[in-house]
């Protein structure tokens, strides 16, 4: 079969993989039963995943990839990841990227306290143990604030602090920015750039297309209510 090229990439937007959790955040909780049915769905759809880093690669030098190609990511680091993705993740070889609460790691959701009982995070052993399966770890902030309420001195130093903790901690450079609730705008963009992120993710709904602003990629928000079908019809470009 002739090897086809993308010059577009569908970015999935996941946070926790748990049936349990308060009301309230049900929007952003994919049961383990139905993320095993939506990676099944991309594994047979013919899809591969490629890491942000791969793509930001071929959005700087304007290079289409090859092969049907998907993102996917996971906001905040829940500890879940472990135990209800990774499984599903392995069995189709598939990668993904996370973005870590640099100051919360081991600890928990503690941004989401109004809703409830907070969700257990990461430790870094587990994330260390998950870097050697090849997950990709990208910044979230230090501890989950909106970037648009910080002043410009304050969020710069939030952005080198952040990326500081998680280089210390993987061992390796990281250039990945999720902004936490999606909240951003030029000048934030212009601040976390200044600050050395190479690379972020919004939560614009959207497919990624080179020529994109690597600052500004836009993602799409994936829910329970994503079955097979509906999954696969919203990773094709509408052209
Ligand atoms: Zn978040």
């Amino acid at each position: 079969m002739a090897a086809a090229f993308t010059d577009s990439l569908p970015i999935l937007m996941y946070h926790r993989i748990a049936t349990d959790g308060p009301p309230g955040l049900k929007q952003w909780r994919v049961s383990p039963e139905i993320f095993d049915t939506q990676m099944s769905a991309l594994h047979r759809a013919g899809y591969q995943t490629i890491t942000l880093l791969e793509w930001a690669d071929a959005l700087i030098e304007q290079r289409p990839v090859q092969g049907k190609r998907v993102l996917l990511t996971f906001d905040d680091g829940y500890s879940d990841f472990l135990s209800a993705a990774i499984p599903a993740l392995q069995r189709y070889d598939f990668s993904a990227t996370m973005f870590l609460v640099a100051e919360r790691i081991g600890q928990t959701a503690l941004w989401d306290a109004s809703y409830g009982d907070c969700a257990p995070l990461l430790s870094w052993d587990e994330i260390k143990s998950l870097q050697t399966m090849g997950i990709e770890f990208g910044a979230h902030s230090c501890i989950h604030q909106k970037m648009t309420q910080m002043g410009s001195a304050e969020l710069a130093e939030d952005t080198r602090k952040t990326r500081a903790i998680l280089e210390e901690g993987l061992g390796v450079a990281v250039p990945t920015l999720a902004y936490p609730y999606g909240d951003q705008n030029e000048s934030v963009r212009r601040v976390v750039g200044e600050a050395g992120t190479k690379v972020a993710v919004t939560t614009e709904p959207g497919i990624s297309e080179l020529g994109d602003d690597l600052l500004r990629l836009p993602r799409i928000e994936i829910t329970d209510d994503h079955t097979p079908e509906r999954l696969i019809s919203t990773l094709i470009p509408a052209r």
